[in-house]
């Protein structure tokens, strides 16, 4: 155990520290009434804070043209989560090319820390960190999300990209 020597008198009584927080509280409270325009808080939800678009948010199983999921089930991203929050089940395909497909994929969202390690760990682009963040939900079950969560809500059309190109990639040689 440390002990933090007080050498200053002042420091020894509370009064001087309490009355400096009143004062530092009082002079943000006066300068919030009246320039309420540089408020530094929002009233949410109907004022959103707005992130940069390289913000991690919540996760996007990306799908190819067909509407197929690009995920391989090579379990990739499951080893390399350090919150252990993924469960993936894989299957044969049907077609001889494709090794093998997810008919199961989870990600607990409330165990996830938003490291990114499963969106670096992916060798097929599969999975993606996007701009939402929000994420509300009455009970556990709302925050275990699955493939169809993943990969086709909804939300997805405002402005996220699920939907990844070969030949883009070829281009941009990822
Ligand atoms: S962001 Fe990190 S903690 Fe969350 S699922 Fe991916 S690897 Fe796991
Ligand atoms: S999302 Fe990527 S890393 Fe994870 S199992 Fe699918 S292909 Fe592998």
């Amino acid at each position: 155990m440390s002990v933090v020597e007080r050498n200053n008198p002042l420091a020894k009584w509370y009064l001087p520290g309490i009355l400096g927080g009143l004062l530092i509280t009082g002079k943000h409270l006066l300068r919030n009434l009246f320039r309420r325009k540089q408020m530094p808080t929002l009233n949410y939800p109907e004022e959103k804070y707005e992130y940069s678009p390289r913000f991690k948010g919540n996760h996007i199983l990306t799908v190819k043209k067909d509407g197929s999921l690009r995920c391989t089930a090579c379990m990739l991203c499951a080893t390399n989560c350090p919150a252990e929050c993924i469960t993936i089940v894989a299957s044969e395909h049907n077609d001889p090319t494709v090794e093998k497909f997810p008919i199961h994929y989870e990600i607990d969202i409330l165990r996830c820390v938003f490291c990114g390690f499963c969106e670096e760990a992916c060798p097929v682009d599969a999975i993606r960190m996007g701009p939402e963040w929000q994420t509300p939900g009455l009970n556990g079950e709302n925050f275990v999300y699955d493939i169809r969560r993943l990969a086709h809500r909804p939300q997805l059309k405002a402005g996220i990209v699920s939907v990844v190109d070969d030949e883009e990639r070829h281009k941009a040689g990822i």
